[in-house]
């Protein structure tokens, strides 16, 4: 295909993505995951025609170990927001299924009823070689979803520990779900991930689980007492809820809707989006930097050597790097410090 015709294309796509073509914007996100070279170029583009109509969502990141009840508490979630007249977008983020060869995340058979909803759309996001190629698909899906005027969009994460840094800095409002136990709550837990939480809720309220539901909400409390505000005017909060019944759901909106009018009032929303921007432009050229690096056959040989010497603790990652750049040809470093 021409050069022309192919501009033309990715302007008819954007097109029909802003229009709310939902079959546009899981084209425009198959695109967006493509790890081809052309097909990166052209996502690029794609998502630079799209990021004028983007910004307008609120960006909830809900993570949580397996078996806590995301995709039952999202499919509830989602329905009261959709009641309310919100159209909501879910995006999961699976890092573990390059191991397991394929997304346990976002397959549409785990909310039913919200991916036959006309206000929802609900997308899984592959497997990539590295967690920030996945976070950097995800960006750009979450940007497609906004496009074609999903309102709030959803990033959801298996809790294992790796994701949800990348998923918070995606995010607006980061929801950490967690479930009754035996012995002590907080195990399993990475205190990392715990204060990355703007709202932690405990599911299974109820029935037989009710009472250690709440035990469990009260020691979480207890235990981010000694935590930091995660935004200027915003503590993080324990909630509990069950997302079989509903109850708690409408009171986690409100929770939600409390906490982005205190971060829109003083323009923090607007300062953290500029914050991940930057963000969003150094990790690129990283990877980018990396690409490229690796693509030069007398780089790429000494990056396979230097990783196995790092690894096995024989060289330190500073003499490596500066071998590696060297082997480029940049032997002059700036000086630092
Ligand atoms: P995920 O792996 O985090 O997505 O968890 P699921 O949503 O698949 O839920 C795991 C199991 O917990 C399922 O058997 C659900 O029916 C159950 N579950 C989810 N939410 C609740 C809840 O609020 N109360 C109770 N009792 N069970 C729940």
């Amino acid at each position: 295909m021409t050069t022309a015709g192919k501009k033309e294309r990715i302007e008819m796509l954007a097109a029909a993505v802003v229009a709310g073509d939902r079959r546009a914007l899981a084209q425009a996100i198959t695109l967006i995951e493509s790890t081809r070279a052309d097909h990166r170029d052209d996502a690029a583009r794609l998502v630079d025609l799209l990021l004028a109509q983007a910004g307008g969502s609120f960006r909830l990141g809900i993570s949580g170990p397996p078996g806590v009840g995301k995709s039952t508490f999202i499919e509830r979630f989602g329905l009261h927001l959709i009641g309310q007249g919100h159209r909501v977008a879910v995006l999961a983020v699976d890092p573990s299924s390059r191991v397991s060869g394929g997304s346990i995340l976002g397959d549409k058979t785990r909310m039913p009823e919200l991916a036959r909803n006309d206000a929802a759309f609900i997308r899984p996001s592959p497997a990539g070689d590295t967690l920030g190629g996945v976070a950097r698909r995800t960006r750009e899906a979450l940007i497609a979803c906004e496009a074609a005027g999903f309102d709030v969009v959803i990033v959801e994460t298996v809790g294992v520990g790796q994701s949800e840094t990348a998923v918070a800095e995606l995010t607006d409002a980061f929801l950490l779900l967690l479930q009754p136990g035996s012995g002590d709550e907080l195990q399993g837990i990475k205190r990392g991930v715990m204060e990355l939480a703007d709202l932690l809720v405990v599911n299974k309220t109820d029935g037989a689980l009710r009472a250690a539901a709440l035990q469990a909400a009260a020691e979480y409390g207890a235990a981010l007492g000694l935590l930091r505000p995660t935004r200027p005017g915003w503590t993080p909060a324990v909630m509990t809820c069950s997302a079989l019944t509903g109850e708690g759901i409408a009171e986690i909106r409100a929770a939600l809707e409390r906490y982005r009018t205190i971060l829109g009032s003083d323009g923090t929303i607007a300062r953290l989006r500029a914050e991940q921007n930057r963000h969003w432009l150094k990790s690129e050229l990283a990877d980018a930097l990396i690409e490229r690096l690796r693509a030069d056959p007398r780089v790429a040989e000494a990056i396979t050597r230097l990783e196995e010497e790092v690894g096995a603790g024989r060289r330190t990652p500073l003499s490596a790097a500066r071998e590696i750049l060297a082997a480029l040809g940049l032997k002059d470093w700036p000086e630092t410090g």
